[in-house]
């Protein structure tokens, strides 16, 4: 399951999941780009569930619809996110709710709802897509780095949690990574970003989805509680 699969990282996700086996239901509040589609032409087992990961309603209709159609809950990808930039001073409370809601409040309403058949199977994979902000902050982005910080947070009391119920709960902290949400920086941003970049280049969807899939099979089984830093050496910790 993953969670915002409708384009971007996410997407990349699917599809790597996919391509090793995996029966994918993507929850999105659309699939942007036709994922399910593409992946079902390519022989896997896909479905789009219409999910809003702030609704915990619909985060419920969204696990029965999955269970119904794909039969169980195994791996667990919290990766849909927002951003809505501002200088504190400048911030309302419009932007902090929502960014805090989608990114932090997303992952903890959709491991809940996963949580309960994982624990029954005792076998679950939940992976968060953090980001570097959370590690290192970055101006104009206090809402979003607090959520990425908290979802560290979370991921690591939750894998105390569920450590002893064979459940691993691992995040994934890109960079900069190419997709529609970095679209929206200029060329002179990029430019400057890039030169921050040790490895001297932005990433790809593709290079977050290795790494989410390293950390969903059994190659991973004695992971739990890290931070996968996928940014090119842009951080080092
Ligand atoms: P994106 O904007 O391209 O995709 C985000 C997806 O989340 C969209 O399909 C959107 O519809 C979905 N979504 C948004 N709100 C939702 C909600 N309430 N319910 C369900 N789905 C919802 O962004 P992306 O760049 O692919 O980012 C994916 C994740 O990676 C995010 O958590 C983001 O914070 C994180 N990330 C991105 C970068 C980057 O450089 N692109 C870097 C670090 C972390």
């Amino acid at each position: 399951m993953v969670t915002g699969g409708g384009r971007g990282i996410g997407r990349a996700i699917a599809r790597r999941l996919a391509q090793d086996g995996a029966k994918v239901a993507l929850w999105d509040l659309a699939d942007h780009e036709g994922v399910a589609d593409e992946l079902k032409a390519q022989g896997a087992q896909a479905i789009f569930v219409p999910v809003d990961v702030t609704n915990a309603d619909s985060i419920s209709q969204g696990v029965e619809a999955t269970i119904a159609n794909l039969g169980s809950i195994d791996i667990l990808v919290n990766n849909a996110g927002i951003t809505q930039d501002s200088l504190l001073m400048r911030m309302d409370e419009g932007q902090w709710d929502a960014v805090l809601n989608v990114n932090l409040k997303g992952a903890y309403l959709c491991s809940k709802a996963v949580l309960r058949p994982m624990l029954k199977a005792r076998y679950g994979r939940i992976i968060n897509i953090a980001s570097v902000v959370g590690l290192m902050g970055n101006a104009g982005q206090t809402n979003y780095s607090a959520s990425k910080a908290g979802l560290i947070g979370f991921t690591k009391s939750l894998a105390r949690e569920v450590a002893s119920r064979g459940i691993t709960v691992n995040a994934v902290a890109p960079g900069f990574i190419a997709s529609e949400m970095t679209d929206a920086l200029s060329d002179k941003q990029k430019e400057v970003l890039q030169g921050q970049i040790p490895m001297g280049e932005i990433g790809t969807p593709e290079d977050v989805a290795n790494g989410v899939w390293f950390l969903s099979t059994d190659a991973s089984r004695y992971i739990t509680g890290q931070v996968l830093n996928i940014n090119g050496g842009l951080l080092m910790v």
